[in-house]
């Protein structure tokens, strides 16, 4: 029998001890709700955006209940009018246009280049035609497109970026974090992410204006003053009620587990690196498997893998099953109806007809993608790469 391999692709590292032991005290105190506190007592959730705007460089934070609730809210308070166009990745996450859609804007499909970046021609081309206000560019798997030409296009439109960072918490591009670049930045806690709430989202912005709005609108109670990273008292006074409460709080709970984490992000990113590094030397010297090189530009998180077979995108499937008897669980973003997850612009069908993007379902149908957990060691990255490479050489065998 070949070698399998054993670890599971979706194991997540345990909670700290400590962690569970301040969640229990959290438990005991009965006090979960973020604005149930003592007399001159500040909520695990307003220390939480204490220090994850401390993390992020950002005036504001907003802790919130997912990261996809940050992104429609991060809309609305951008000043998204229902109607509204906002330009979008074409090859993204399922809760990226769902938050267009949700704040009532119409998301109008980029398509990607081959290294799954927004492609830059044809973002420009469509913000032309279509005037659109909005961006929301999602740093897709952690690749950065780049920021400078983005910035640049952005302005040049009149455009807001709002920066979709679920694959980037942690990351640079040239020396400046990721969600630092447009006008306000949402990030995910779920488990898949970098840091593990279960569920959970983060917003981070440098504008008075929209911190205030988001805060409003997450459901605040005009509770706003005991938030962690709010704006002065006077600018609520102009939004207190004329916003929205969109309840999408984060409780205590989540708040305390996310705390415990945050100071041991950074040495993560370093230890994802060393994995997706382990993964990147084995496939980059293999004749059969395509592997993008990252820019030097790029300060990357390599929580999940991509890599292109040479193979023809009919045989795929027969990869993904071949890995899959190994132990090795691969995605591939070329089939037509999706699994377990969506990431392709055509299967979003609730927004009506898809556009033809033509580049982007091209480069789908040969990228394959596999996620990197941290409970797996540079060793396990190894063998999974070997196995992945044997198995593409012997369909590449089989087809000559
Ligand atoms: C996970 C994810 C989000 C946000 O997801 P939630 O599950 O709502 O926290 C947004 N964009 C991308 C690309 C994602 O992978």
């Amino acid at each position: 029998m070949k070698p399998q391999f054993e670890k599971p692709f979706t194991q997540q590292e345990p909670v700290s001890e400590e962690t569970i032991a301040r969640v229990g005290d959290i438990l005991r105190s009965g006090r979960l709700h973020r604005y149930n506190t003592m007399p001159g007592e500040a909520s695990e959730a307003a220390l939480l955006e204490k220090e994850y705007a401390a993390y992020q460089g950002a005036e504001y934070c907003l802790a919130c209940s997912s990261g996809g609730y940050a992104l429609s809210v991060a809309l609305r308070a951008a000043g998204l009018k229902p109607g509204d166009q906002v330009l979008a990745n074409a090859y993204t996450l399922a809760p990226v246009p769902g938050a267009i859609h949700n704040a009532g804007g119409v998301p109008v499909f980029i398509e990607i280049d081959e290294d799954w970046h927004i492609d830059l021609n044809d973002l420009r081309s469509k913000a032309e035609a279509t005037q659109a206000r909005f961006l929301m560019l999602s740093h897709m798997r952690g690749h950065i497109a780049d920021m400078g030409a983005i910035v640049a296009l952005c302005e040049e439109f009149d455009i807001t970026l709002v920066e979709d960072c679920a694959h980037t918490m942690g990351a640079h591009w040239n020396g400046v974090k990721s969600g630092n670049f447009g006008r306000v930045a949402a990030f995910s806690a779920q488990t898949y992410k970098h840091i593990n709430s279960g569920e959970g989202g983060l917003l981070t912005t440098n504008d008075a204006q929209i911190a205030a709005r988001a805060i409003i609108m997450s459901g605040s109670y005009m509770l706003y003053g005991s938030h962690g990273a709010a704006p002065d008292e006077s600018v609520f006074a102009s939004v207190k009620l004329t916003t929205p409460n969109y309840s999408g709080r984060m409780d205590n709970v989540r708040a305390a587990l996310l705390r415990d984490q945050l100071p041991g992000l950074d040495e993560n990113v370093r230890r994802w690196k060393l994995r997706y590094q382990a993964l990147e030397t084995v496939m980059i010297n293999a004749p059969n498997v395509d592997v993008s090189e990252r820019s030097q530009n790029e300060d990357y998180v390599g929580s999940s893998f991509q890599f292109r077979p040479c193979l023809q995108p009919s045989m795929i499937p027969d990869l993904v099953a071949n890995c899959g008897a190994r132990g090795v669980d691969i995605k591939w973003f070329g089939a037509a109806e999706p699994q377990a997850f969506t990431s392709r612009y055509d299967s979003w069908r609730y927004l009506g007809e898809p556009d033809a993007l033509p580049q982007t379902l091209e480069v789908l149908s040969r990228t394959c993608d596999i996620r990197v957990p941290l409970t797996f060691e540079e060793s396990d990255c190894r063998f999974v790469a070997e196995i992945i490479v044997s198995e593409v050489d012997a369909l590449v065998e089989t087809s000559l």
